[in-house]
């Protein structure tokens, strides 16, 4: 703990943490000490952990990284961040993100941006980025974050870390503040695969805190990492084709592929023609429900209330305009104009639709193939302000993202070498839902 401690001290300026536990971390240290020394230890004793400032610690304060929130304390603890606690691990802090989740490149903060430790001019990647800085710049041993349409992911690919994102409903949501409830999950980032599928099983299982949380068992995947099969694998002809991708990002993914092959695995070119849609379908739905789930910010219930009111609406009013940045304010005028009665079919239902379509065009191609291997990104880490005043140059970074949120299955990115900037790149492995333990082996192979 203290050697992380004095890292978070010498990188403080990178801003990951906005908040460390220095004295709650150092006294779990040592009832972790004395529990080993007296052999009743956990599966996690003395691994130090940071969180995502989206989820719930009871007793300290969480914002989601957005004014509207601040000095927000939880009377209850988030059940993932609660496992972790049970099986001995330290939680040495909070950390920095995208306001409610909402962007691709730890821009959009509250607490101010996240700095690449690779590249301090280039940004981190979104909206979990400083929890993937936090185990880039080794300032704690795992982080969580979360991962709705390539949270977790995207910023694994861009700091060169491992990122998870479990099947959706494998994790316990209760305690995480939502951003778009039926695409939220939470996901793990680690230095190695070890560690990740650990956390993972550790946070994996049935909640009754969350009626949506599966009642599958959850299986040991730290122990099932050993890899000796064939398998059959897809990739995404338009993927590897979209004019979007960075030459040196599909050279490199070309080459794990062609690698696998002459490992013996049988790698096959599929179509996938909707590919165009996903983006789309993915901003109407996250928009209509992060819209939806923003609205109980009112300035009554919880944080900020505007100290310019003088009636209930303008309470309302202001308290949102000045509480809430713009980023989050632009998706929830998005999402409140597909809910509208005049758009709803035309938009909202549409998408619905659409995301059926592409849910099962995925699950049936996983039927056919063990995996599917695609770049975690169409482009490696971009410098600050390059995207800033285009959002849908912006929301494009998450074209190879969103396929797996919005079909719910799991998916790891891995890094996998880097540009001729030195920044780099990382590959995404999806699998079929709840198959986590064969997704863990085989990254556990390809890294
Ligand atoms: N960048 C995507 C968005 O802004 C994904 C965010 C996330 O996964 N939380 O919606």
């Amino acid at each position: 703990v203290q050697y992380y401690l004095n890292n978070i001290q010498t990188k403080a300026h990178l801003n990951a943490f906005v908040e460390v536990y220095e004295q709650s971390a150092l006294a779990q240290a040592n009832r972790v000490d004395a529990k080993l020394a007296a052999g009743k230890a956990g599966k996690l004793a003395g691994m130090v952990i940071g969180i995502k400032d989206v989820l719930c610690y009871a007793g300290h304060e969480s914002n989601a990284s957005s004014s509207i929130l601040q000095g927000y304390e939880s009377q209850y603890t988030c059940t993932a961040v609660q496992r972790l606690i049970d099986q001995d691990a330290i939680i040495i802090g909070r950390l920095n993100c995208d306001e409610f989740g909402m962007g691709s490149s730890n821009e959009n903060s509250s607490h101010g941006k996240v700095l690449n430790a690779l590249d301090e001019s280039r940004v981190p990647g979104g909206s979990s980025g400083g929890s993937a800085v936090a185990v880039q710049a080794n300032l704690c041993t795992v982080s969580l974050g979360t991962d709705t349409g390539g949270s977790v992911r995207q910023p694994a690919a861009f700091t060169g870390v491992i990122g998870s994102k479990p099947t959706y409903s494998r994790v316990s949501r209760w305690g995480l503040i939502a951003y778009a409830s039926s695409f939220d999950t939470i996901g793990v980032f680690s230095q190695t695969i070890q560690d990740n599928a650990l956390v993972m099983e550790v946070i994996a299982g049935h909640d009754e805190w969350d009626n949506t949380s599966s009642r599958k068992p959850e299986l040991p995947y730290s122990q099932l990492l050993h890899f000796d099969k064939k398998v059959k694998i897809a990739y995404l002809k338009e993927a590897l084709e979209s004019p979007m991708l960075q030459a040196e990002i599909k050279k490199n993914t070309e080459s794990v592929l062609k690698n696998l092959e002459s490992d013996g695995h049988q790698v096959e070119a599929v179509d996938f023609p909707l590919l165009e849609y996903i983006l789309p379908t993915y901003y109407i739905l996250t928009t209509a429900e992060a819209s939806s789930n923003l609205s109980r910010f009112d300035g009554v219930k919880y944080g900020y209330r505007s100290p310019n009111t003088h009636n209930l609406e303008s309470m309302y009013k202001l308290s949102r305009s000045e509480g809430f940045g713009e980023e989050v304010k632009r998706r929830i005028m998005l999402g409140t104009f597909v809910l509208s009665a005049s758009y709803y079919d035309a938009y909202f239902t549409k998408a619905q639709k659409v995301r059926r379509l592409i849910k099962e065009f995925t699950e049936s191609l996983l039927d056919d193939f063990d995996y599917i291997i695609m770049p975690t990104t169409p482009t490696t880490a971009f410098k600050f302000g390059e995207h800033s005043d285009d959002p849908v140059s912006m929301y494009l970074e998450d074209l190879f993202t969103v396929q797996a949120s919005v079909s719910g299955v799991p998916a790891i990115s891995v890094p996998n070498g880097k540009d001729q900037n030195g920044m780099p790149i990382g590959i995404q492995v999806i699998t079929n839902s709840f198959k986590e333990a064969d997704l863990f082996s085989f990254c556990n192979y390809l890294n």
